[in-house]
């Protein structure tokens, strides 16, 4: 039996943030991550040279995860990917340009003149949003009651799409939500040199450098609540004994692996939540057949296009990775057949004779994106700690409060790391 003050049970962005935390006030933590590399869906794979993210990643300038990961020290190198970009809209199966600056104001079709007005008013209003005055309504309640022009409401719902990978305006609660877009809008957007493994890699090294031990390969298949501390058990026989335990899994893992907690609010918490999902196609291209269209949003439909190397190095030898997403409305049905096409067709229209210009691809069906969001049907705000069970705790970016994405990953790693070492200085006290 090993033991440790703190085990983290899974190596994502959540997991190795509450580590990072835990460590530098000088608590004994491992981390157990099941799979045989760090990172979950924040990895990058490397293709011949060529690295790909699980789809396109952007991080928040302002964002929770940027100021969390600042904090701890880090540094993450990568390019602003929202500077003068022009941004194309899909709309009818053609490409048009979105309004968004003076010269593109004067050439665009797709509003009339009475409409560009009024989306650069709604632009103005969104940068200056009091975000904090916003009720607990839903987003399309709110985009219902602010904006009337249907053609600026596409494009203002298609930011919206992109700002939190989310396709559920009747669920989604209108604050968060308009905290992204106010995000990007003001500081814009860092794709990262390398992809988000330099992400997971600058934590795995700050948290190895502050003593933690990390363990891949290690699937926790129970965690046992006693009194005063956790049995950890990993389907390759090793035993953890610690006193506290952040499950910085899925919340269906972790209601599967912590024995008893159907009994706990735990099981609130995964009854409410409501998975995000889209198909990705990522491709590695020895040149970009048309270098206008950097990045097109879909106007009538949920999709997105991407060029990630036009703000980060993801190549050495000029590859340039570009990336296609479809975001999942989760009260509808999904066909990851006609997701493929669907982003294909995007690609003939954007960068006609793309097909000859790959070199490598990932095809990545109905990826879960978040495992939760800030939606109309929560009951309660997941973790951090799990209250009927002294000592475990939750992190993940479905344990996210109003954060979503991977500012909810890290935000709620931070918070349940936190939360432990507030209950071991009420401890300290109470003893001295
Ligand atoms: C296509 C796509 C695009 C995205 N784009 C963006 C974006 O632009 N901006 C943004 O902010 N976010 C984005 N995200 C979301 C972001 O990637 C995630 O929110 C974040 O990576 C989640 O981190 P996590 O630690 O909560 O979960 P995960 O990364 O899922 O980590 C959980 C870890 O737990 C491990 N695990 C599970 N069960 C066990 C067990 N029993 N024992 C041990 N280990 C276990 C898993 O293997 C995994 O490594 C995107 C996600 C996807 C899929």
């Amino acid at each position: 039996m090993l033991k440790y003050d703190v085990a983290v049970v899974g190596g994502g962005l959540a997991g190795l943030t509450a580590a990072n935390f835990l460590a530098r006030e000088g608590k004994k933590v491992v981390v157990l991550e099941k799979s045989n590399r760090l990172g979950g869906r924040g990895m990058t794979n490397d293709k011949n040279g060529v690295l790909m993210n699980l789809g396109a990643h952007a991080l928040y300038l302002s964002g929770d995860a940027m100021t969390i990961l600042t904090e701890l020290g880090l540094s993450i190198p990568g390019g602003n990917a929202s500077k003068s970009v022009q941004i194309y809209g899909i709309l009818n199966n053609a490409v048009q340009i979105i309004p968004t600056d003076f010269s593109s104001i004067m050439s665009s079709s797709l509003l009339s003149w009475k409409s560009k007005f009024v989306l650069g008013k709604l632009m103005l209003k969104l940068m200056k949003l009091n975000i904090d005055s916003i009720p607990e309504v839903s987003l399309a309640e709110w985009a219902n009651t602010e904006i009337s022009d249907p053609m600026v409401r596409h494009i203002f719902y298609a930011i919206c799409r992109l700002t939190t990978y989310t396709h559920a305006s009747t669920l989604q609660l209108a604050k968060p939500v308009l905290r992204q877009v106010q995000r990007s809008l003001k500081d814009g957007v860092l794709y990262v040199d390398g992809g988000w493994g330099t992400i997971v890699e600058k934590l795995r090294q700050q948290a190895i450098a502050s003593g933690v031990e990390v363990f891949t390969s290690k699937n926790v298949i129970s965690i046992e609540h006693q009194e005063n501390d956790q049995i950890i058990q990993c389907s390759n026989g090793t035993n953890f004994e610690v006193t506290e335990c952040i499950v910085a899994a899925p919340p269906k893992e972790a209601l599967k692996i912590i024995k008893g907690a159907e009994q706990t609010s735990l099981r609130l918490w995964n009854e409410q939540a409501i998975p995000v999902t889209a198909s990705c196609i990522d491709l590695g291209l020895k040149k970009l057949p048309n270098p206008q269209h950097q990045f097109a949003i879909g106007l009538d439909q949920s999709l997105f296009f991407t060029n990630q190397s036009r703000a980060a190095k993801l190549s050495d030898d000029g590859t340039v990775v570009v990336s296609l997403a479809k975001y999942h409305d989760p009260l509808e049905d999904i066909n990851v057949y006609t997701d493929k096409q669907q982003l294909e067709s995007v690609m003939d229209m954007l960068h006609p004779g793309w097909r000859k210009e790959v070199v490598v691809q990932q095809f990545l069906p109905k990826l879960t994106v978040s495992y939760d969001f800030p939606h109309l049907k929560r009951k309660e705000n997941p973790g951090p700690s799990i209250p009927e069970m002294k000592g475990l705790y939750i992190a993940g970016d479905w344990a996210g409060h109003e954060e979503v994405l991977a500012d909810a990953a890290v935000a709620s790693g931070k918070r349940a790391a936190q939360e432990i070492l507030k209950a071991s200085e009420m401890i300290l006290v109470k003893e001295g």
